[in-house]
């Protein structure tokens, strides 16, 4: 039986606990778990975002330029020192998630026309598959869509089975968006590097959560989201990252100014930069990349090991308390899951708006799985307590029948 003191005495003894201050909280009734979709606003973000808009852009106008032309290249370096194990200039923030894995798998079937063959994880996130899906249809290739189990993720053997020289190219996420299953980095980077081919990370359920160890474990390329486990705030750009080495050898599709060499001499010709910065295609969301420094430092003071440990407790947490009638639809043991926990149950979408409706809020995926993401700079053990709490009387009253089934706009 664990009683909501015990959770108390978790969060007296937790050395994030204080952290939970550089948030804006202003409903401390509701339980926010779905900080593995879009993370809570820092407190820091308003002021500062305040400051760009009316200082930097309002008084300084086009003059700022000289401070914000550095800002993808600066942030991306934060990125890659304090959460993604990588060098300086191996990181850059721009576009979309989605654009970057385009713009770097397009690199990548670029420079090995030998190789046909896209691999992928069957299961993966939909944009991930569908970029690769429109890359292939462009190009004439075939995609080896390898089945994965939907809770447990995928096998390295099965992986290993589909790697021969006809593969270019392997996308993957890191943690799943559906059962938070880790892949191994290390491992798959070593596996793809024996048949020839070339890995592209998508870290969106890893960045800010897990110690991404990106150079440590070969890892070649890849993408993420900021306005996760970043808490970066609606639609913040994305990051890319290339391993130093491969850079020279990688050219993107689209040739923009922001890639181009001495972009201000308006050159009759594309010559991309040598650095990270050729990954770059035109003028970034410069008050979106704004909110990323001080979401980013709250993070860093943190600190991604510490982070990490305390998001494998709530995540134990979370299933230690998960009612009866609720089968975990995530791997149990720790090492092997990410920031979230699923949970299956029948009548998962009506539970999902239920909780709403009763101050939790998590998320729903298909099929029939609630995701719940304790984020751990933000979310108490009591947090945690409550939400299945609310849970549990949901689910002995039956009270989430009186729910609509018909799905969401957005869920
Ligand atoms: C959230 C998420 C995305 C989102 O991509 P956008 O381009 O930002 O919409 C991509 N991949 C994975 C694995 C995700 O979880």
């Amino acid at each position: 039986m664990i009683t909501r003191r015990m959770a108390e005495e978790l969060d007296a003894a937790d050395p994030l606990a204080r952290l939970r201050d550089r948030f804006v909280i202003d409903d401390p009734g509701l339980v926010y778990l779905d900080g593995n979709s879009l993370g809570r606003l820092p407190a820091a973000t308003a002021d500062f975002l305040d400051a760009v808009v009316r200082d930097q852009w309002g008084t300084g106008l086009v003059r700022t330029w000289h401070t914000w032309i550095d800002w993808a290249s600066r942030l991306g370096d934060r990125l890659a020192e304090h959460v993604l194990g990588a060098r300086p200039g191996e990181v850059v923030l721009s576009d979309s998630t989605s654009v970057n894995l385009y713009k770097l798998a397009a690199a990548v079937l670029a420079g090995s026309p030998e190789r046909r063959t896209i691999v992928l994880d069957a299961e993966d996130f939909p944009t991930d598959r569908y970029i690769v899906q429109g890359l292939a249809a462009e190009r004439g290739l075939s995609v080896r869509a390898l089945p994965s189990d939907v809770d447990a993720g995928l096998d390295l053997d099965e992986l290993s089975a589909a790697l021969d020289d006809d593969v270019a190219l392997v996308v993957l996420s890191h943690a799943s968006y559906r059962s938070g299953a880790l892949n191994d980095m290390a491992a798959v980077n070593a596996l793809a590097r024996r048949a020839g081919a070339v890995v592209l990370w998508d870290l969106s359920h890893s960045a800010g959560v897990f110690p991404v160890q990106l150079h440590a474990s070969g890892a070649d390329l890849a993408v993420g989201c900021t306005y996760k486990y970043l808490n970066g705030g609606p639609g913040a750009p994305a990051f890319l990252y290339v391993r130093k080495e491969l850079r020279s050898t990688l050219r993107q599709p689209i040739w923009g100014w922001f890639g181009q060499r001495d972009q201000f001499r308006m050159g009759t010709d594309y010559h991309p930069v040598d650095g990270i910065e050729r990954f770059l295609v035109g003028t970034p969301p410069v008050l979106s990349l704004a909110a990323v420094d001080p979401a980013l430092a709250v993070v860093e003071e943190a600190g991604v090991a510490r982070i990490r440990d305390k998001g494998k407790r709530l995540g134990e947490f979370v299933i230690d308390l998960a009612p009866t009638g609720m089968r975990v639809a995530s791997p149990l043991d720790s090492d092997r899951r990410g920031g979230h926990v699923t949970l299956e149950h029948p009548d998962a979408w009506r539970i999902c708006q239920a909780l709403g409706h009763v101050g939790v809020i998590c998320d729903y995926r298909e099929p029939n799985r609630l995701r719940i993401g304790p984020s751990p700079l933000y979310t108490r053990f009591v947090d945690v307590w409550d939400a299945m709490d609310r849970l549990r009387d949901l689910l002995a009253s039956r009270a989430y029948e009186q729910w609509g089934d018909a799905p969401g706009r957005v869920t």
